[in-house]
């Protein structure tokens, strides 16, 4: 058989083997966007100073902490990279 199935360990379905798992890619990208909803309310408790930079240090994760002094706008291009239908749609509601 060309295409051989094999079934997926975390939730049991039978998916192709050369692709992931489109159940469990799913559930992955929606805890991910959920994620970056929960940071993008925490940003916005962050004070910015005139210069449209953060005043205080914003902590995503144990990898990665925007210092302060960035730009916001930085910030902004990283969530809209990171958020699967970018930051207008998925976190501004735009
Ligand atoms: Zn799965």
């Amino acid at each position: 058989m060309a295409n051989d199935m094999i079934k997926c360990d975390k939730c049991g379905c039978e998916h192709s083997i050369i692709n992931e798992c489109q159940v469990c890619k799913k559930v992955r990208i929606a805890n991910k966007d959920k994620e970056l909803e929960e940071l993008w309310d925490k940003l916005g408790d962050i004070c910015i100073n005139e210069e449209e930079e953060i005043e205080e240090d914003f902590y995503v994760n144990e990898y990665l902490t925007f210092e302060k002094g960035t730009d916001r706008i930085d910030i902004w291009y990283w969530f809209d990279d990171e958020h699967s239908i970018g930051l207008c749609k998925g976190l501004m509601g735009l």
